[in-house]
This record gives structure tokens, C-alpha cells and sequence, in this order.
């Protein structure tokens, strides 16, 4: 189905990624599952073609590219019907890296982010223990000062990638002197000495390797922090809403899959002598399924969209979630159905797809996480800020630097075609008149007003550093009309062409 979040370049890219699994994944993905590991061949296959920095900036090798890229990736990996396949490289492009490159220090996104874009190095993110998942606020892994080190003790469990990682994002409560014990979020070698890792048997998911990680004293230089120390249990709420778009984003890719196998194999059984496409209680039942996926991949494209904006839709990613995954155990149970005996047997893809979908509800925060969040979203009015935002740098940004950092924010990519010039009056303290310009593939900013703009902005200098910076929707600001835009086509053009500041 046609949807506006999809431009020709990202549907060449959908293609290349096809191309790509259709080659690459689906030969050897059996045998995968088989040896309960994916090989490190295919980590460096996926880094040399660039897709394992979608969206990580382009100073450490990625291509800072729109979510809607990751969105395509995404479906395109789940598309391919093995969801351990899927779990592995998405917890290493979008959660073990997710921190590290938005908040990371430079010598740490040199160390670990350029290798894992590259494919040459393969992270995992440890939060969940033996005795708490979904209460992330009890952990008990500990990393106690100790000159300039962090000694590490404790365990974590059910960690994706565990045995195989070069290192882990890892969620520790941080002992410091004088203060009250915090959540940080620590990098961890998993070649230090006093690290170890052993796999967990699972129903499904084979190719992706999950262990119980142990740490017994392990020492971590200080500089490994990701971002402030005890911000960690912040930096993990918040980026659970990327965790759980890509969960929704799988699993409409893995539902895809099973339609397709399970139309496939309708159009080829007979029973009666007639197809079992021709039986109204099967078409029927698949068609109503059809319709719902088709729902909530609109919706969660929505999602994505808002995320892409600088949002943090925690309620609509809580959603996505929830539903999508709670819809793929409905499919591939009806898609097994459908199957007959041969449903239940293990060389049809379809007893695999059954097998793997049942982790959905479970891992990135389980359904009954994903309704008290909703309930308290949308009945007890509680609301969720930014956690990556430094508070105390908002204040200090000027709109003209703000307007001096735009070129660094500038996606190229975004701007092929595009020849737009937007004035900018901003009035009150800090105030002025910029001009923006973008043509051939480039964007200048000028002091003063140009006489062909296709776009006047009028609005307060403060207004536009909340916006700027996340403190407000640009949406609501547009809506309270706090923000006057002669031509919003225009300024929608504009907003996709350049990231937030800071992020
Ligand atoms: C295959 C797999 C891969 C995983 N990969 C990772 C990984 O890479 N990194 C990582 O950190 N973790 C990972 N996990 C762990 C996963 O995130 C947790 O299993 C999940 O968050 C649930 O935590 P738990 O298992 O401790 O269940 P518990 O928190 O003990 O929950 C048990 C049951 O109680 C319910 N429950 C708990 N609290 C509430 C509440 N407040 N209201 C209503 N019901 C509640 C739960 O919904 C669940 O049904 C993985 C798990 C699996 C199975």
C-alpha cells in the first residue's frame, strides 16, 4: 500500500536492501539458525554497504540519514522470515549504539561507534538481570570508583548478542562518594578480564545468540560512561521509544512474511479439489488479518514520523508495540492454521515464524509494561520530557547560533532537488532577521531579509530556541500560533532538511 512517508530514493534503497537479503541472508539463514550464530561475515557485509549507521551522524561513518531509511531496513530484514536474524542486528544498530551516539564523548564514538558502523565490532545492550526486567530502576549490577576506573560486579541476563559482542552498553547503579547510588550507562569491553558470557537455550529466535552475562570485578575506565553519570535510567526510558518502534517495525515485517509463505502454500494445497485460497473461512480470516496489519503499519509509520520530528511519542510508540506484536502471534497462529499437519513441522518457514514471534510481547517491555505506560499516558495525564537534552546548555543558544549551527545539521541528502529560501523574523531579546537558503544541494544563512522568499517565519527569538532545541512541538507552536508561517508546505520542506540542535 502507497504511503507519503516513502520518497523514490527510499524506495531504490528498499530495493538494493532486497536485493541484498535475497542474495546474502536467505541462502545461509537456515544454517544460522542451525549453528545459533550469525556470522561475523555478515556483520562486515551489512557495515561495508552502510547499513548499520542509518542514522548515526556522518563524522563517525554513518549517514545521518531520515528514520524512514531505518524504517525500510528494517521491514526489508524482518521481510526475510527469520526474526533471531532480525533481533541481532537490530539490538546492535539501534540499541547497543543508540547512547553512544547521541550522548557518547568523541573518544568513545572513535573507539566503538566507527567499528560497529563498519561491521568490524558487534555490541549488545545489557539492562534486563536474573532478578529484575522490567523494573529497571532495581537493578543491582554495581560499579563502584576506584581511581580513575569503575569496578563492575553483578550479572545480566537474557542479553541478544551476548556471547559474541565485542562490547556492552551496560546498565550499572554508580556508587560515588557522598551520593545517592544512580543508573549510568557504562561501555564494557568484553575482552576485560572478569567478564564472561554463557548462551541461553531458547524456544526460538535461534540465530541470534542470548546470554547470561557475568561481571566479577571488572574494571572499566571512567571515560567508558556514556553521557552524565546517573542519567542513565533517563537515557533508558527515553530511548525505549526507538526500541519499541523497531519492535513494531519487525514485527509488521514478520508478519508480511508469514502472509506471503502462507498465501504461497493456499495457492499451491488443494483440499476438495479446490485451492485453499478458494475456501471463504480461510480467505476471509486472512483477508481481516491483512486489514489490521495494514492498520497498524500506518500507524506506526505515523509514529516513526513523529519520532523523526524530535518527539518522544511515548504513548503512540507504547501502542505500536503493543499491537504489532500482539497481532503477529494472532497471524502466525492463523497462518499455522492454515498450514494443515505441515504447518507443525520444522522444515516449513512458517513453524519458525510461529516459534519466533512469541518473544515480541516479551522483550523491549512486555505488553502488560506497554498498557500501564498508555494508562498512565492517557489517563493519569503523566507526561515524558527529553532525557538527552542538557538542561543547563538550553538557555545559553542563541537563535544566530543556532542559525551558525545549521549547516552541521543540514541533511544533504534531503535537498537534491530542492531550491527554497525562508526569512526568519524572530523579534524580543536575542532577536534579528536570518535568511535561509537552500539550492543545489547546499545551505547558506545570511543576516538580514531576502526579497524572494518563498517562506516568512514570524515568531519570538525564545519560541524559536524551544523549537530548535526540543523544549516545544513546532506542531503545536504552528497550532497555538505562536509561530506565523506564510507558507507552510514550505516550512515542512525546511524542518525535514535539517536535524534538531543537539541531537
Ligand atoms: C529472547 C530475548 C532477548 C532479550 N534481549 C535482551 C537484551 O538484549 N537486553 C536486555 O537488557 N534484555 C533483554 N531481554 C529481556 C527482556 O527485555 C525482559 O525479559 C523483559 O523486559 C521482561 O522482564 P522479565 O523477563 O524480568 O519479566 P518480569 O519483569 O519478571 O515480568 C514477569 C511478568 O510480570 C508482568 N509484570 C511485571 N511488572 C508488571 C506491572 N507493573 N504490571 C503488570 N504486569 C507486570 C510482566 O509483563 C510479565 O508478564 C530479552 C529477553 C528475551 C526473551
Amino acid at each position: 500500500m502507497k504511503s507519503i512517508y516513502f520518497n523514490e530514493e527510499h524506495q531504490s534503497f528498499r530495493e538494493h536492501v532486497r536485493t541484498f537479503i535475497e542474495r546474502e541472508v536467505k541462502p545461509q539463514a537456515d544454517q544460522w539458525e542451525t549453528d545459533r550464530l550469525i556470522p561475523k561475515s555478515l556483520w562486515k557485509a551489512l557495515g561495508d554497504l552502510g547499513y548499520l549507521g542509518i542514522n548515526h551522524p556522518e563524522a563517525y561513518g554513518g549517514s545521518a540519514a531520515d528514520f524512514f531509511y531505518s524504517v525500510v531496513f528494517l521491514e526489508e530484514v524482518a521481510r526475510a522470515g527469520y526474526a533471531g536474524l532480525s533481533a541481532a542486528v537490530s539490538v546492535h544498530e539501534y540499541m547497543a549504539t543508540a547512547h553512544l551516539s547521541r550522548v557518547g564523548s568523541h573518544e568513545l564514538k572513535q573507539k566503538y561507534l566507527v567499528p560497529a558502523i563498519a561491521g568490524d565490532q558487534l555490541g549488545a545492550l545489557a539492562i534486563s538481570e536474573p532478578d529484575t526486567g522490567s523494573d529497571v530502576a532495581k537493578i543491582t549490577t554495581t560499579a563502584k570508583l576506584d581511581g580513575d576506573h569503575f569496578v563492575v560486579s553483578g550479572a545480566k541476563m537474557f542479553i541478544t548478542n551476548g556471547t559474541s559482542a565485542d562490547f556492552v552498553t551496560t546498565a550499572v547503579k554508580t556508587h560515588l562518594e557522598g551520593k545517592p547510588p544512580g543508573i549510568s550507562l557504562l561501555i564494557i569491553d568484553s575482552q576485560s578480564p572478569g567478564f564472561s558470557a554463557s548462551k541461553l537455550d531458547k524456544i526460538g529466535w535461534h540465530s541470534s545468540d542470548t546470554a547470561i552475562l557475568s561481571f566479577d570485578e571488572v574494571r572499566v575506565p571512567v571515560t567508558n560512561i556514556i553521557g552524565e553519570i546517573n542519567k542513565g535510567f533517563s537515557y533508558i526510558m527515553e530511548s525505549f521509544q526507538l526500541e519499541r518502534l523497531v519492535g513494531a517495525v519487525m514485527a509488521i515485517g514478520g508478519m508480511d512474511a508469514a502472509v506471503a509463505t502462507t498465501l504461497e502454500y493456499m495457492a499451491s494445497r488443494k483440499a476438495f479439489n479446490r485451492k485453499l485460497t478458494r475456501f471463504q473461512a480461510i480467505r476471509h480470516r486472512m483477508v481481516d488479518l491483512m486489514t489490521e496489519i495494514e492498520s497498524i503499519r500506518q500507524f506506526t509509520y505515523h509514529t516513526c514520523w513523529l519520532y523523526d520530528q524530535g518527539e518522544v511519542p511515548v504513548t503512540e510508540c507504547s501502542m505500536a508495540k503493543m499491537k504489532a506484536t500482539e497481532l503477529a502471534n494472532q497471524v502466525v497462529d492463523a497462518c499455522l492454521q492454515f498450514h494443515g499437519g505441515y504447518g507443525y513441522m520444522e522444515e516449513y518457514a512458517i513453524a519458525r515464524m510461529y516459534r519466533d514471534s512469541r518473544a515480541g510481547t516479551i522483550v523491549g517491555g512486555t505488553s502488560e509494561i506497554m498498557r500501564e505506560i498508555i494508562a498512565k499516558t492517557c489517563l493519569d495525564d503523566v507526561q515524558f520530557k527529553s532525557a538527552y537534552q542538557k538542561t543547563s546548555d538550553v538557555p545559553s543558544v542563541t537563535p544566530a547560533e543556532l542559525f551558525a549551527s545549521l549547516d552541521q545539521r543540514f541533511k544533504q541528502q534531503m535537498a537534491a532537488d530542492v531550491d527554497l529560501t525562508l526569512n526568519f523574523e524572530l523579534k524580543g531579546d536575542g532577536g534579528g532577521s536570518f535568511t535561509v537558503t537552500v539550492r543545489d544541494g547546499t545551505c547558506k544563512v545570511s543576516e538580514g531579509l531576502s526579497q524572494d522568499a518563498h517562506c516568512v517565519v514570524e515568531t519570538e527569538a525564545s519560541t524559536y530556541v524551544q523549537i530548535e532545541t526540543g523544549q516545544m512541538a513546532a506542531e503545536s507552536a504552528f497550532m497555538s500560533g505562536q509561530v506565523q508561517v506564510s507558507d507552510i508546505p514550505s516550512m515542512m520542506l525546511f524542518g525535514q532538511m535539517f536535524r534538531r540542535y543537539g541531537s
